[in-house]
């Protein structure tokens, strides 16, 4: 086994998920939502199975989906994007990603990322000869610690990785998170790679800004998207990629190499989409947003306790006031005593941590679920606790 993967093991969302099929739990573990996107859109790609050829597409995507994808980062974030210099798809985020450590990286090269993080991140950036240096936010309501942020710049750092909205918590950040950011990119030089993932999973009150929109930012971010997320078909693994000219031609020199080009059935389906079902993605904030309130309310009258989030499908909860008395219970034991006794399943927090001595009472909740799924795991925690 490569040394980068050595004791990662099988990831928590397939530990988590298998467990839940084995003791029949309502699954709030990994994130995939229940209502999927537009019925149209999956007419869209099983047509074009049928109509058109079915050999490798354009290695940088389809030009209908590019130019889709420009279309929908300057209608959405106000970033113009020409399509031919400055997008890129991907067989979803998770090859944007790699695309973009594997083509931006050198040796030795750090890369700050905050903790808690999505798991793939640090394994990514490792075998791509990248350090990781992580930046804990405040577990108490994830603000970014202004001085350790600014302590972990320096002449090594070549990128920062900002997702945001943000997996596992559901921060968004803020104007001023992102501006305070950007002037450290830009004292010390350094790239921003974007998750954006979740861009439209954002409750009222909030707003998600793209760290690519302010002064200063354009030619130093790459903005990464995914269809999955956007439209609810995590299964179709569709993402794509808006910078700068001279980073899009260092990432799209790493994609040819990953997986050289994406399924055109789906790429002209979420061309299709992107363009014409936005009422589906701009309505998924206020749908999500319910179904959190709901989730929040049952769980505090549990006895969690649930902490702020602007945005996401996903919702962490202190779950101190819960553990065993006597004995010495960690996140990862109550997210098992809970599926396997309680018929509900969360994930473990520290499982979305990299660096040393995480905080070990915080379990994540996904609720992009049918409400009767989350009734019936408001029941099962009533009936345990
Ligand atoms: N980034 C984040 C923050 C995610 O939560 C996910 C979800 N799986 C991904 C990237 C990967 O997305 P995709 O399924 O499009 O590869
Ligand atoms: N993004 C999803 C989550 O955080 C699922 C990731 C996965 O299954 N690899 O739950």
């Amino acid at each position: 086994c490569n040394t980068f993967l050595q004791n990662r093991g099988t990831n928590v969302f397939s530990i988590m998920t298998s467990l839940s099929v084995e003791h029949s739990s309502v699954n709030l573990g990994q994130g995939f939502p229940d209502e999927e996107g537009p019925d149209e859109m999956k007419r869209r790609a099983g047509s074009a199975l049928l109509e058109h050829n079915n050999q490798y597409p354009p290695m940088p995507g389809l030009p209908e989906l590019r130019q889709a994808v420009a279309r929908h980062s300057a209608a959405q974030s106000g970033i113009e994007a020409d399509w031919q210099t400055e997008t890129l798809i991907t067989v979803g985020a998770t090859e944007a990603l790699t695309s973009a450590f594997m083509g931006l990286l050198n040796e030795g090269d750090e890369v700050i990322i905050f903790d808690p993080q999505y798991d793939a991140y640090i394994p990514l950036c490792r075998a791509h000869g990248g350090i990781p240096v992580e930046v804990k936010l405040n577990t108490e309501d994830w603000t970014v610690p202004h001085a350790e942020l600014e302590a972990a710049f320096s002449e090594r750092t070549k990128a920062i990785v900002v997702n945001s909205p943000h997996n596992p918590t559901g921060k968004v950040f803020s104007v001023e998170d992102l501006s305070f950011i950007a002037d450290l990119c830009q004292k010390w030089n350094v790239y921003a790679i974007l998750d954006e993932v979740y861009e439209h999973l954002v409750f009222k009150g909030s707003r998600h800004v793209s760290m690519r929109s302010l002064p200063g930012m354009r030619e130093r971010c790459i903005r990464i998207g995914s269809a999955g997320k956007t439209f609810s078909l995590t299964a179709w693994k569709v993402g794509w990629m808006t910078g700068p000219p001279a980073l899009m031609k260092a990432v799209t020199s790493a994609h040819q190499f990953i997986t050289f080009t994406v399924a055109s059935s789906l790429q002209r389906a979420v061309a299709y989409g992107l363009d014409e079902e936005s009422s589906f993605y701009l309505g998924l904030g206020a749908s999500l947003q319910r179904k959190r309130q709901f989730l929040e309310q049952q769980l505090t009258e549990v006895g969690f306790r649930v902490l702020p989030a602007q945005g996401t499908y996903f919702l962490v909860a202190d779950i101190r006031p819960l553990l065993k008395s006597d004995a010495a219970e960690d996140d990862v034991a109550f997210c098992k005593r809970l599926t396997m006794e309680a018929g509900v399943t969360a994930l473990p927090v520290s499982a979305f941590y990299a660096s040393s001595d995480p905080p070990r009472h915080l379990a994540r909740f996904c609720f992009c679920k049918d409400d009767s799924k989350l009734e019936a795991a408001s029941a099962s925690l009533r009936r345990y606790f």
